[in-house]
């Protein structure tokens, strides 16, 4: 057999030592087969989720599913894990309906059919039912600067409230080891450091309404997507149905030179997405850093560290007419009309993955 192997061309897998070798890892640029990746891509996670104790047997946990890939595989394995190891969770999936035509409508067909195959429940919220505009009026009357701000904040909300009817105890996102590079890069860029701290945690808003957490923060975008040139990967293995077109309105030119740069690195040193996380990891807030106090939006009762959220704040200048309020430095919308909101309390969303052409 293994005689067979080799003369049929192939190296044998570096993992098993039995079978032909089907793809070169892009995180350790070992050489192995197909169950062997299966296996040790899926047990990678099992470890993540363990070592981080990221949930407790009988916990409801709802997670973001855009009908992307970093979500569709997120979905599959955590359902297959949850199986194999008695996690003993009730998952569920979670959506949100940005209102993008020829976008997420069609993204959420895929979602639909994941509800299907993983036997998962789904719920589907909607930015026009939760805010009464969908992105497309948006656009409409902002045009495409700043309409990822407006759909970046929208949708955290958004999430926390479908969340909140779900009664999940934790949301899973996504985000991949690549995005949280990414992040890093972008707070250190933006000289965000009370966000620098807190994008590489593994879990967040545990003083929030409901917790997130990403279980892929160690796990490759190469393994878990197709690219065009490289067939050999988790999604497609699997043959998971997703959806990968990007979002008709995606400008985001600073981050997409920030994920630019990461795919340089890691072209010439595939452990550089590793050491951007480690060394975000490893910075040390100083106690002069000053870091927004949560408190509850005085409007709507979202957590926000201002009088009102910034959804509530964007919405204002919205349904005023006015969309530029909410953007930056904007004075007047205070309780008293007299202090400025600052972008504290959220313009730079960039903890995670404001754009979908990418997941949540
Ligand atoms: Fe929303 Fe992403 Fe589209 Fe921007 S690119 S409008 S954040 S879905």
């Amino acid at each position: 057999m293994e005689e067979n192997h080799k003369k049929a061309g192939g190296r044998l897998c570096c993992l098993c030592n039995r079978r032909r070798a089907a793809l070169k890892r892009p995180k350790t640029l070992e050489q192995i087969c197909r169950e062997c990746f299966y296996e040790v891509f899926e047990e990678e996670i099992h470890q993540v989720i363990v070592e981080n104790q990221l949930f407790k047997p009988s916990e409801r946990i709802g997670i973001g599913a855009s009908g992307g890939k970093d979500s569709t595989v997120l979905a599959y394995v955590l359902s297959e894990l949850n199986r194999r190891h008695n996690y003993g969770l009730d998952l569920f999936l979670l959506s949100v309906d940005e209102g993008i035509t020829g976008y997420r409508d069609d993204s959420l067909e895929t979602v639909k059919r994941n509800e299907i195959q993983y036997g998962l429940p789904l719920k589907i919220v909607s930015y026009k039912d939760l805010y009464g505009w969908t992105m497309d009026e948006i656009v409409k009357m902002i045009g495409l600067k700043n309409n990822c701000t407006f759909c970046g904040v929208f949708r955290r909300q958004a999430l926390d409230r479908g969340a909140a009817l779900l009664k999940v105890d934790k949301l899973v996102t996504g985000h991949n080891a690549d995005d949280i590079a990414e992040t890093v890069l972008l707070n250190i860029l933006r000289g965000d450091i009370a966000r620098l701290s807190r994008c590489t945690s593994i879990t967040t808003g545990e003083d929030g309404p409901i917790p997130r957490c990403k279980p892929f923060k160690y796990t490759y975008e190469k393994e878990i997507v197709i690219y065009p040139y490289d067939m050999l990967t988790y999604a497609y293995f699997k043959k998971l149905d997703y959806f990968s077109t990007e979002c008709i309105y995606s400008p985001n030119a600073y981050r997409g030179f920030a994920r630019e740069f990461i795919k340089d690195l890691e072209r010439m040193r595939p452990r550089a997405i590793l050491d951007i996380i480690k060394s975000g990891e490893d910075f040390r807030i100083s106690m002069s850093t000053k870091m927004p106090e949560q408190g509850t939006c005085e409007r709507c009762g979202y957590i926000s560290s201002q009088k009102w959220c910034k959804a509530c704040i964007l919405l204002e200048g919205l349904n005023k007419g006015l969309p530029k309020l909410g953007i930056g430095r904007s004075r007047g919308l205070d309780n008293n009309h007299k202090k400025d909101v600052k972008q504290s309390n959220g313009t730079k969303n960039i903890e995670g993955k404001q754009c979908g052409s990418l997941d949540f």
